[in-house]
């Protein structure tokens, strides 16, 4: 079946493998979890760590994740089967000069992303140079948009990078004056540390519904979604002074059979000299993108499989909406969240 939806033997490891066994004394619970926050707090990385599976982008470049993605998680809380459909969102943040068209479908799409949803999980991380750590303004402008009655859990990620944890005391005691949380998380969700408590925090929060995925269901994209994502996080991670935001890729051709896959994409750059930049010398450049986004494609689709790689020069094509739709950016639908 070609453009399967990548599944559950992927993972690294299942969560909680203790209770499986156990069956669920209680009612099924499940729900819509979003991830918002501004760019870079490791929101993504979060998503991954909880998955087990490194499904979303992640990279030092602000505004890495274009769209909502969708992780789904099962795990047993307080005595109870719980859905979690945790949705990654693009970082909100405010466009300098003319936003595109592409910046003005990210912002709804977070937007759209909190307006409806059961649990928010805001995340936000510090700055770690600074004596007394404060929370960040654009984080409390944030809280402080969320609808008042929302159920919000503060995540406070990265604390791997202070030793002396008693620091995050009065960041906490700050946050906590901004609005009501159900809770306050402190985690380092590049180490996985604290990610099972959010986990179960959250799934405390859930109301009683039946499932909508399966076990082994892990996100509803198709496997070529993230073959175009898995090239386009290698774009930003050895490009990103060249190319920062200046790319798109998209999937000329996916080939599947029961032993491998075969792969046609076309990394879209926006002028000459960018194009240069991404072959490299001799190909150079776009050999090791190729090499490195065909392992992480092959590692979550379980075969190997041959990519085969061009770039090419489309102008302006963060303004054009065909080419967003093609690249998977849509204009948020909520009917469809909800059913
Ligand atoms: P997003 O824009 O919120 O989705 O952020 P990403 O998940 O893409 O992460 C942005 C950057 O922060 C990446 O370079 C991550 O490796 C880094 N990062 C994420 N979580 C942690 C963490 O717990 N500790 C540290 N030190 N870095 C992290
Ligand atoms: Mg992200």
């Amino acid at each position: 079946m070609p453009s399967q939806r990548p599944s559950g033997p992927a993972r690294r490891k299942k969560r909680d493998d203790a209770d499986r066994e156990k069956v669920p004394a209680r009612a099924p619970r499940a729900g819509d979890v979003a991830i918002v926050g501004r760019p870079n707090v490791g929101k993504s990385t979060f998503l991954n760590a909880a998955l087990a599976v490194d499904l979303a982008i992640t990279s030092k470049t602000p505004q890495t994740t274009r769209t909502t993605l969708l992780g789904i998680i099962h795990r047993e809380v307080e005595g109870a089967a719980v859905e979690l459909r945790l949705v990654d969102t693009p970082g909100i943040h405010e466009a300098h000069g003319k936003a595109t068209a592409l910046n003005q479908r990210m912002n709804r799409l977070a937007r759209a992303s909190f307006a409806d949803t059961d649990v928010v999980v805001l995340m936000t991380d510090f700055d770690a140079t600074r004596k007394v750590l404060a929370p960040h303004p654009a984080d409390v402008a944030l809280a402080k948009q969320l609808p008042a009655d929302a159920r919000v859990v503060l995540v406070v990620n990265k604390v791997d990078r202070i030793k002396d944890k008693a620091r995050l005391l009065t960041l906490l005691e700050a946050f906590a004056r901004v609005r009501a949380f159900e809770s306050i998380v402190p985690i380092s969700a590049l180490r996985d540390d604290g990610v099972d408590r959010v986990l179960d925090e959250v799934g405390k929060l859930l109301p009683e519904a039946e499932h909508r995925h399966g076990e082994d269901d892990l996100t509803d994209k198709p496997m070529r979604f993230f073959a175009a994502e898995f090239v386009r996080e290698q774009v930003l991670r050895r490009a990103r002074e060249e190319v920062p935001h200046a790319t798109a890729v998209t999937v000329e051709s996916f080939e599947e059979t029961a032993r491998s896959a075969r792969i046609q994409a076309t990394i879209h750059v926006e002028k000459l000299g960018q194009k240069k930049i991404l072959v490299g010398e001799h190909g150079s450049m776009l050999k090791s993108i190729g090499t490195e986004a065909r392992l992480k494609i092959a590692e979550l689709l379980g075969k190997p499989v041959h990519l085969e790689l061009f770039v090419r020069e489309t102008p302006n094509w963060r303004d054009r909406p065909t080419m967003l739709d093609e690249i998977g950016i849509e204009e948020p639908a909520r009917e469809d969240r909800r059913s």
